[in-house]
């Protein structure tokens, strides 16, 4: 996770994956150890399960939010909107890297030099 987190290369922990801070195009290859990463890709994988996960966690908030404090829809469509968007942008590449990282532990002979 905290390898994740740090977007770096699954197999050395030193190359960065992404291209730059606002990009999430990966590199062609590791600067540090040189590993291919073009073998691998995950395709819409991070999406879903970001998806699936802000989901599971914001809609019960704000229907709670709802029931507490009964804000009129439009309040709940900008709060949730900017809530829902943050996170995205946040996660996206940090989970791009996890489900990476899943793959190269779990899936090594994709990762053999072709
Ligand atoms: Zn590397």
């Amino acid at each position: 996770m905290k390898q994740a987190l740090q977007c770096r290369c699954p197999k050395c922990n030193k190359g960065k994956l992404y291209q730059s801070l606002f990009d999430l195009r990966l590199r062609t290859h590791c600067g540090e150890c040189a590993l291919n990463l073009e073998n691998n890709d995950s395709a819409d994988g991070p999406a879903v399960f970001l998806t699936f996960v802000l989901g599971a966690l914001i809609v019960p908030i704000a229907l709670w939010v709802d029931a507490c404090f009964n804000w009129p829809l439009w309040l709940h469509a900008i709060i949730w909107g900017i809530v829902i968007l943050g996170f995205t942008v946040g996660l996206l590449k940090p989970i791009k890297a996890y489900v990476f990282m899943l793959q190269y532990k779990h899936r090594q002979d994709q990762w053999d030099e072709k």
